[in-house]
């Protein structure tokens, strides 16, 4: 089979696959791909043609997975090499120069296909790097990827949480532990001026959730005088960031006695903060809803953040009975002109379905309601308009009458 000047092996499509990576469009599908030159090792650098021979992009090849190669470049003289990786990291870590200071030292660095790096996401804790690599090609180019950071950066420390379980579609072995440096005693860091602890190595994603940034802004902004329920709590973002906007009471509910207890701990590492106003409890979120519902309490600004319910569109349906559920009994929960501040980060349920689902769930709650603002990722998860894919979080603020 004919292969290109730098002698990369190529994938073949069939006629008119090329259709989405010429919009831009990283990922090339197995089913998108005539012939390959075989064998071919996963995560090795391959060419990308057309039925007709013309080249189309140069991607990573992944033996396992259905998404069998990811796009590195679309320009065919631009070489896969470390000063690639070099390159690519320095444009995304210099686009968030203006979102670091020192009230903000937690920032998302890479975040995927929407920095030209698909698979690598890494996450930066102060003097801290957690790396996330979840496909066959970002495995591949493990190393230069980690020095591309560490250099670029001056970070003391890179660390590996590539435990996702999209690895295992990718054949990947499970790998956390120190890449880079030595891992601090604590790994610390302040968003919006307050300071909190990252269990980097056995928290939930890189440890902390640096998408909800801005709309812990956002509810701190509204939160003055306002009981307050936040679900779903995990360590405490959206609680601590509520207190410090002047709510009269947080009750921080959680189903992990370990994110509870950070959440406890970092509370009280924001001495200015008045701990007597939260109570964190650890409960079922859909159990605790209904006996607080039973009990009579009420409140005037709830926060339901809950877990990704819907990965694919698969989940869809079962994800949007639970997300009905959350919201019915936020939305009875709430005083008269309360708000309420409800997510999804399920990429299975789109913005225009999660806001069908909140609409169905306030007319059973016999609630009138409108929206009153939308939330998103904060600016360092951009979404490359090319990957609507990487558009997973949404979010409404909601008035009650
Ligand atoms: N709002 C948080 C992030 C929430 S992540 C922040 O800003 O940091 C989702 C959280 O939901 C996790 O902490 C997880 O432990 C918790 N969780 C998952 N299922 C739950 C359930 N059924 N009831 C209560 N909490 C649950």
């Amino acid at each position: 089979m004919s292969r290109l000047a730098d002698a990369h092996p190529v994938l073949r499509l069939k006629p008119g696959r090329e259709k989405s990576l010429r919009q831009r469009h990283p990922w090339v599908f197995s089913g998108a791909i005539a012939t390959a030159d075989l064998p071919l090792e996963s995560g090795a650098t391959v060419d990308i043609v057309s039925a007709d021979g013309a080249f189309v992009a140069r991607a990573a090849y992944s033996a396992a997975s259905q998404i069998r190669a990811r796009v590195w470049t679309f320009d065919p003289r631009e070489p896969v090499d470390a000063a690639f990786f070099g390159r690519r990291v320095a444009r995304a870590v210099e686009a968030r120069a203006a979102m670091q200071d020192a009230r903000h030292t937690g920032c998302r660095l890479v975040n995927g296909e929407s920095d030209g790096l698909p698979g690598v996401v890494a996450d930066r804790y102060a003097e801290t790097i957690v790396l996330q690599l979840s496909s066959a090609g970002a495995e591949h180019w493990r190393d230069a990827i980690a020095a591309a950071l560490a250099a670029t950066t001056g970070a003391a420390c890179v660390y590996e949480r590539s435990d996702t379980d999209v690895r295992k579609l990718e054949g990947l072995a499970l790998r956390t532990g120190v890449v880079q440096g030595t891992l601090p005693a604590e790994v610390l860091f302040a968003e919006d001026g307050l300071a909190y602890r990252v269990d980097v190595a056995a928290g939930q994603k890189t440890g902390f959730f640096l998408d909800q940034r801005a709309n812990r802004a956002a509810v701190r902004a509204l939160a003055a005088g306002r009981e307050t329920l936040n679900m779903f709590c995990y360590t405490g973002g959206f609680t601590l960031a509520a207190l410090a906007g002047g709510a009269a009471r947080v009750l921080s509910v959680d189903s992990s006695a370990d994110a509870l207890a950070l959440g406890s701990e970092n509370l009280a590492r924001n001495r200015e903060l008045p701990a007597d106003r939260v109570e964190w409890r650890e409960a079922d979120a859909f159990a605790e809803l209904r006996k607080l519902r039973d009990r009579g309490a009420a409140f005037d600004l709830v926060v339901l953040d809950p877990p990704k319910f819907a990965p694919t569109a698969a989940h869809a349906e079962r994800a949007a009975r639970a997300y009905k559920d959350i919201n019915l009994w936020a939305l009875k929960l709430l005083r008269p002109g309360g708000l309420l501040a409800t997510f999804s980060c399920s990429g299975g349920v789109d913005a225009a379905l999660f806001r069908k689902i909140v609409a169905g769930a306030a007319l059973d709650a016999g609630a009138e309601a409108s929206v009153v603002g939308q939330f998103g990722a904060s600016a360092d998860h951009p979404v490359a308009l090319a990957f609507p894919e990487g558009d997973y979080l949404k979010g409404l603020l909601i008035r009650k009458a």
